[in-house]
């Protein structure tokens, strides 16, 4: 049976010269960064290379960029230090997008309960937010707009620059949360007018646990954890240097590939998007043409994702349907809720996510397997036999 990684989305392999940048670091060079010793200090000198090498990828300063142990703790100090920052200014107001990952979302409600009035602008039906929207929300007490660069469940990819320029010319603390475009999209914090960014090792083929904050110099920054003065004394905790340099790694080969990459995995997703739209009563999630070069996100009417996911795994196949995050629960995704999918719809969610290692073999086998998989399913259900006698309406 052929086996078939399609959810890139959710996590990356990690690519073989960013586990051989690894391992080094996990016996021979096993020192404390903070150590005054040779071995510790030539693990403070890998740790600064690569601290040089990711701020290089994004137009920034070494010293404007914080590891941290994932993308989610980096939205987390970024949304939560802009916040206090606004407060003592008697500034409560945030700026931020109704399809934003749980980390933003979730950090946001938090702050809602301490006082702070969050508003979340809608996105249009093809999963696009302006920054026209941005400039009209933005008040003199707002203190941050938060907005993701590219979206990880329908793939839609944000007019950062443009935001940034709206948000710079109002004087509001401008994050982005970038997990998703990191390494596939390119990043000039400097241009963009970019005051923080969000990135993580693992949606780019490094190791998980480790992510990066970039934070423009002057840009107020409080720790979430309190402890050494790792990290100029915004985040303590011994570093975790064999993940730093193998994140360096993993971004310097993905910034160097990105456009052949992106050339390679943009043509096996329009392929299969083009595939998979011949299936009737279903529909692309998000922008055609404004996405992700690997997202392809559908729905299907008459179809469980879940069920959908279970059959597509037994044929070799690794897919999801909204985000990992939320899978086990039985809400539907919040992202297809906010591009206007009616609830019934947005639980036939299929989410496949490609990356330079797929194949168009793996894309004609796909849809082999897809398309006869709906229709087993559709077969079974209910609801599908009351749509196609009539007693009940198509809903796309
Ligand atoms: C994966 C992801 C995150 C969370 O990153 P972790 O490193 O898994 O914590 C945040 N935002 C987006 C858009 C993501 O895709």
């Amino acid at each position: 049976m052929r086996c078939i990684y399609a959810d890139n989305a959710a996590t990356t392999r990690m690519s073989d010269a960013a586990v051989k940048a690894m391992l080094p670091f996990l016996q021979d060079n096993f020192g404390n960064a903070s150590s005054l010793y040779s071995i510790g200090q030539r693990a403070q000198e890998a740790l600064s290379s690569a601290r040089e090498a990711i701020a290089a990828q994004i137009g920034a300063e070494p010293n404007e960029i914080y590891f941290t142990s994932c993308g989610s703790e980096a939205d987390n100090q970024a949304i939560l230090s802009a916040a206090a920052a606004g407060a003592r200014k008697g500034k409560k107001h945030i700026i931020s997008t109704a399809f934003e990952h749980h980390a933003v979302l979730h950090t946001l409600k938090k702050l809602e309960k301490e006082g702070f009035e969050i508003e979340l602008l809608p996105v249009g039906e093809k999963g696009n937010v302006t920054a026209e929207q941005v400039k009209n929300a933005i008040r003199e007490d707002t203190c941050l707009v938060t907005a993701m660069y590219a979206n990880n469940e329908i793939g839609s990819v944000l007019p950062i620059a443009e935001i940034g320029k709206v948000c710079r010319e109002k004087g509001v603390t401008f994050h982005t949360d970038a997990v998703q475009a990191a390494g596939h999209l390119p990043i000039d914090v400097k241009t963009q007018n970019i005051d923080m960014l969000s990135m993580s090792a693992h949606k780019f083929h490094g190791p998980k646990g480790i992510g990066a904050l970039y934070v423009k110099r002057g840009v107020f920054l409080q720790p979430l954890i309190e402890g050494g003065a790792q990290e100029r004394g915004k985040r303590a905790g011994t570093e975790n240097v064999g993940a730093a340099v193998a994140m360096a790694t993993a971004l310097k080969e993905a910034c160097d590939h990105m456009q052949e990459n992106a050339e390679k995995v943009s043509a096996l997703r329009d392929k299969l998007i083009a595939g998979l739209e011949k299936i009737p009563h279903g529909a692309l999630n998000g922008d055609r043409f404004s996405r992700l070069p690997g997202n392809v996100s559908f729905c299907f009417e008459g179809v469980e994702g879940e069920s959908l996911l279970l059959l597509l795994d037994d044929k070799g196949i690794s897919a999801s349907s909204g985000s990992a995050c939320t899978s086990g629960s039985l809400d539907p995704s919040h992202v297809l809720l906010a591009i206007g999918r009616p609830h019934e719809v947005a639980h036939g969610s299929l989410r496949l996510t490609l990356c330079e290692e797929n194949t168009e073999e793996d894309v004609d086998y796909m849809l082999k397997v897809i398309p006869e998989i709906i229709g087993y399913l559709r077969g079974m259900s209910p609801l599908w036999k009351d749509k196609v006698s009539g007693k009940k309406p198509f809903v796309i």
